[in-house]
């Protein structure tokens, strides 16, 4: 069975096609991908009105170069998924109203997924189907959270998630006080591979003995690093960018990586999957690697084009959720941009 996904919550419009084998796997197809990410590059961050018309414009274009990509025709596609939250409620609604429309003209279900299991549902497509229980990091320009997945169409529960800026957002904010260019993760990611980690001991929020153990907080990390940065500036020395780099970085993947792995642990799974825009982070993947290998935890990291936001992400949790025998979501389903992590299939 064919399952077309389709994706606009945030500022890339996705359209992607998997095939649901009969043993439940799942493979790709096509996965076409918009991004409006330029349109916003000046404003330092996601405009959502900008976003909305953008997706108006490039959803036509980009299903064409999904059914293009794969060969495909709309016959042949059995169900369709979309993302029905969280996300930009303007973003939202141009992909569910699509695929409304998509749904109705082909007389096939229609499933309003949730995006934040779809960025852990991706990683079957890529490292084939999850055992029955894993732990989840996702990471994200909109999100930081740690999941217990025991099924990824059955049950996704969050176990702790940042209190103030997600892991992405800090990225894109210490950028612009670098005056790296929007978004952020690449070029700091590029500046520290020359930089010194130990250079500068930035803060680990949310460490300490009292602490929530698997929650996270990176807006004090964002603010030592503007802080350092003035008080150098203001002593008229030049900023050592790569070393402020690499030294920010250091402190994003070592909270990270040790509350993920601490959390295996705690409940007792062997696998982590990690996903969103920040999963195509360099240190955070080596240290990862390292920390997982030293706990015998088996990691899975989708590549990154599959990482960030996309249709075939969609797609792939469609297919799971076909597959489980779940309800289709009834045709008047609103899009939800607070739609809770733990609601997999929007009703
Ligand atoms: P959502 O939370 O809804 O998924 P989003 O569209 O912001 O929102 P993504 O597209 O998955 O999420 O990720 C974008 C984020 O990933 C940006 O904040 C960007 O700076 C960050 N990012 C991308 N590449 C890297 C990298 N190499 N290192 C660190 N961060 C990165
Ligand atoms: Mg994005
Ligand atoms: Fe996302």
């Amino acid at each position: 069975r064919i399952v077309l996904g389709i994706e606009s919550s945030c500022d890339e419009t996705g359209v992607g096609l998997v095939r649901l084998t009969p043993d439940g796997a799942v493979e790709l197809l096509a996965d076409a991908v918009a991004s409006s990410v330029e349109e916003h590059a000046r404003f330092g961050g996601v405009v959502p009105e900008i976003a909305s018309r953008a997706h108006l414009e490039a959803m036509a274009p980009t299903m064409r170069r999904a059914l293009t990509d794969s060969g495909l025709s709309l016959s042949d596609v059995d169900a369709i998924a979309v993302t029905a939250g969280p996300g930009l409620a303007g973003a939202l609604m141009v992909g569910v109203a699509s695929a409304k429309a998509y749904a109705s003209a082909l007389g096939v279900p229609l499933y309003g997924v949730n995006h934040l299991a779809g960025h852990v549902a991706v990683d079957t497509l890529e490292h084939g189907p999850l055992p029955s229980r894993c732990l989840a990091l996702l990471v994200s320009g909109g999100h930081t959270q740690l999941l217990l997945v025991e099924g990824i169409a059955e049950k996704i529960t969050e176990i702790g998630s940042t209190i103030d800026d997600a892991a992405g957002e800090a990225y894109d904010k210490v950028a612009r006080v670098l005056d790296l260019p929007y978004p952020g993760g690449p070029p700091i990611d590029k500046q520290a591979k020359q930089g010194d980690p130990a250079a500068i001991a930035f803060p680990r929020g949310l460490t300490g003995p009292r602490d929530p153990a698997f929650d996270f907080s990176f807006s004090g990390l964002k603010t030592a690093v503007a802080r350092w940065v003035e008080t150098e500036q203001r002593a008229g020395r030049d900023i050592p960018v790569p070393d402020v780099c690499a030294s920010f970085q250091e402190a994003v993947a070592d909270v990270l990586t040790a509350k993920a792995v601490r959390a295996a642990h705690e409940f007792d799974v062997d696998t982590l999957v990690i996903s969103g825009g920040v999963a195509a982070n360099s240190r955070l993947s080596a240290l990862a690697a390292q920390r997982c290998a030293d706990a015998g935890i088996t990691l899975r990291v989708p590549r990154p084009r599959l990482c960030t936001d996309n249709g075939a992400m969609i797609a792939a949790l469609g297919a799971h959720v076909l597959a489980s025998g779940a309800q289709p979501s009834p045709l008047n389903m609103p899009a939800n941009p607070g739609l809770p992590v733990e609601t997999i299939v929007a009703g």
